[in-house]
């Protein structure tokens, strides 16, 4: 290794565990479920500001903090401040190496493992000034768990960055996610017709009797190695003694391959098609994309300089590919390129949730080495 590869691999050395471990701590006491950012928001301004970053806010909260180079170039570094669903109050647990909670709430650690990482890596940077790296945009948006909301609804004219990382996702330390699905939201109302079911059943249509025909037609589960689908919720009705007249389902339908999803989604809208013609009833068939698919090919960029740092650390590189999406999806649809990186999070979005200390470590200096090792 040459003398300036030996220096480049002692800034990753230097990732301290006990203030890694204390910013962790200190982020996930600060509750932040999705859709209630702002306490986080504030606390992340002050944190990168601090760390001599210019760092701004937009309207709906996600918070951009630039770090100017030593060399040219700029890398988008992006993570999330929300956490999934509605739990508050947080208290994390260290055993045995691991931080975990006491079992009734999650941990947090998705995303706050990965902010954390960004902001020790600032701290490296700041004190060890004559290390080269480029410019670093940190994204930290809001709503990530709700559907990409931040993500999807961000000005990315802001972002001068030509490729990115994304710090977002479980997996063994040492995988890249590559591949990633596109998801669709689908909402489907079926309209039958409401009439009093004692006195005069014939004239309605029975919209439950429509969905229920429609759903035990309709291919769902997994379809094929990279499509799947699900009705998740059905509603409707409105006492035992009334024809239903409405009934909305609502599911979702993921695949890495575009076609297949198209495939699957005129399947399932054929389902829907076919059981509401029977029985004289009409449809909205409605579907929503939240995210779509990406690709990267590991000639690509932010694949080549990944594997590069992943392998300096004496890691093996995993190729993953992902059964959900991140922010990286929106940076990848936009012209980012971008892959995500484990950051040791395992069981996220479960009460089980926990992280060990070393692997949170190991995903730091992962990133410490992507930031601070030389362009090919
Ligand atoms: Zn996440």
């Amino acid at each position: 290794m040459s003398a300036n590869g030996q220096t480049r691999a002692l800034l990753a050395d230097q990732v301290d565990t006990d203030r890694l471990v204390k910013t962790f701590l200190e982020l996930v006491a600060v509750d932040s479920p999705t859709g209630h950012e702002e306490e986080i928001g504030k606390e992340l301004i002050k944190r990168f500001t601090d760390l001599g970053c210019s760092v701004s806010q937009d309207e709906i909260g996600n918070v951009f903090a630039v770090y100017s180079g030593t060399r040219p170039d700029t890398v988008l570094l992006s993570t999330h401040m929300d956490t999934a669903g509605k739990d508050v109050g947080i208290k994390p647990i260290i055993e045995d190496g691991i931080i975990k909670t006491d079992g009734s709430t999650i941990l947090g650690a998705d995303d706050k493992s990965g902010i954390a990482g960004c902001l020790e890596l600032l701290t490296l940077l700041r004190s060890n000034q004559d290390v080269k790296h480029p410019a670093i945009e940190f994204v930290i948006s809001v709503g990530e768990e709700s559907g990409l909301v931040g993500s999807r609804q961000m000005d990315l004219s802001r972002l001068n960055a030509s490729y990115g990382f994304v710090m977002d996702t479980a997996g063994v330390i040492g995988a890249v996610t590559y591949w990633a699905p596109t998801s669709v939201y689908l909402t489907i109302e079926l309209h039958g017709k409401k009439v009093h079911a004692g006195v005069e059943p014939e004239k309605g249509i029975n919209a439950v009797k429509v969905a229920a025909e429609a759903i035990a037609v309709m291919p769902l589960g997994r379809i094929d190695e990279e499509t799947v689908a699900n009705i998740g919720t059905i509603a409707g009705g409105e006492a035992r003694n009334i024809v239903p007249g409405e009934v909305v389902l609502e599911g979702m339908a993921r695949s890495h391959d575009q076609e297949k999803l198209d495939a699957q989604l005129a399947a399932m809208r054929s389902a829907v098609s076919e059981a509401a013609e029977r029985h004289g009833a009409t449809f909205d068939f409605d579907t929503e994309e939240i995210y779509r698919t990406y690709k990267i090919d590991e000639s690509e960029r932010p694949y080549r300089e990944a594997a590069r740092a992943i392998e300096t650390l004496g890691i093996e590189v995993f190729p993953r590919k992902s059964g959900g999406g991140t922010d990286g999806n929106f940076f990848n649809a936009k012209g980012i390129p971008c892959v995500a990186l484990a950051t040791g999070m395992v069981d996220e979005h479960a009460a089980t949730e926990h992280i060990a200390i070393e692997d949170m470590v190991m995903a730091c200096k992962i990133l410490v080495t992507i930031v601070t090792q030389e362009p090919e």
